[in-house]
């Protein structure tokens, strides 16, 4: 166990090196496809692990953007841009995200979110509800007259799970669980603007996957393709970026292969999520292991 909590300090550190780093950057003029593997590769030089393909999401795409390998979409004046970055040390995940705004008209957005990440942290240790935090997020988003995003909300992390199954709402739900001691959990606050629907939607773009079942379909190029996909990447999620560079697949045989793959339920892809009303959302993100006197933010 103690073993296990040094692995989490430690990709909690790197990811908000790495976080930090990217908060500082002037990102405009630069491709989602640069700052993606700057950032990806900031966190194996510094001795982690991507836990899932750095998520760029720009303007009204909540989450789940990144890069595709010849990804040419660059950052604009008027942008706001949401880096979410999973950082890995033996299977130990730390999820941890900012908003960096190129717009000024937004920036009561980003304060709103980040504001309520800090309340939701005051309040989150052992024994406290799930739908409590979700309150407080929801309060505190309001009182800027700003709206949380209802169907986006922080999860419970495992060993090689990034969402393990319990979820931390954004808002005041009914029916939840209790933080337990020495549980991972990232709380994550979406926001969008009065205007804005409040949910997101799946796009029509996916260029986020992983694998479901290790299930053979009998051609062995598909077979030998999802095991070497396994070798690398686990449960974890994966971008085509990654198959193509680090496992060195020809982008569009890779991009059949996954296709048949997707269509057997084999691998799962991960939309893109986008505002109900394609209004900007902003978003902040933690991960905490929880303990009683007070949790440890890993990401701080
Ligand atoms: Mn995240
Ligand atoms: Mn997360």
């Amino acid at each position: 166990m103690l073993l296990t909590i040094e692995d989490y300090i430690k990709a909690g550190k790197i990811a908000a090196e790495v976080r930090e780093y990217a908060r500082k950057q002037y990102y405009v003029g630069h491709t989602l496809l640069e700052i993606c593997e700057s950032l990806e590769s900031m966190i194996r030089a510094k001795g982690g692990e991507p836990a899932f393909p750095c998520n760029l999401s720009l303007n009204e795409i909540a989450a789940h953007y990144t890069a595709e390998p010849d990804d040419i979409t660059e950052v604009k004046d008027g942008d706001i841009l949401k880096i979410d970055i999973g950082v890995h040390v033996n299977g130990c995940i730390a999820d941890t995200a900012v908003t960096v705004c190129y717009n000024a008209d937004y920036s009561l957005l980003v304060e709103a979110c980040e504001h309520a990440l800090r309340e939701a942290l005051k309040v989150a240790k052992v024994g406290v509800r799930a739908s409590d935090i979700g309150r407080v997020i929801e309060n505190t988003v309001k009182s800027y007259g700003l709206k949380p995003i209802q169907n986006l909300s922080g999860h419970s992390i495992q060993q090689y799970t990034i969402h393990a199954g319990k979820s931390i709402p954004n808002i005041w739900t009914i029916g939840s669980f209790t933080l337990q001691e020495n549980e991972v959990y990232a709380i994550e606050p979406f926001v969008t603007t009065a205007d804005g629907d409040g949910i997101v939607y799946n796009g029509d773009i996916s260029n986020i996957f992983s694998i479901v079942t290790r299930k053979r379909v009998g051609n062995k190029e598909v077979d030998e393709f999802l095991e070497a996909l396994w070798n690398r990447f686990k449960t974890l999620p994966f971008a085509l970026r990654w198959i193509v560079k680090d496992l060195n697949f020809e982008i569009n045989h890779a991009r059949s292969m996954l296709e048949v793959l997707i269509k057997k339920k084999i691998v799962r892809a991960y939309p893109i999520l986008v505002e109900g009303n394609n209004k900007f959302v902003a978003q902040a993100e933690h991960t905490i292991i929880a303990k009683s006197g007070g949790s440890i933010i890993i990401t701080q």
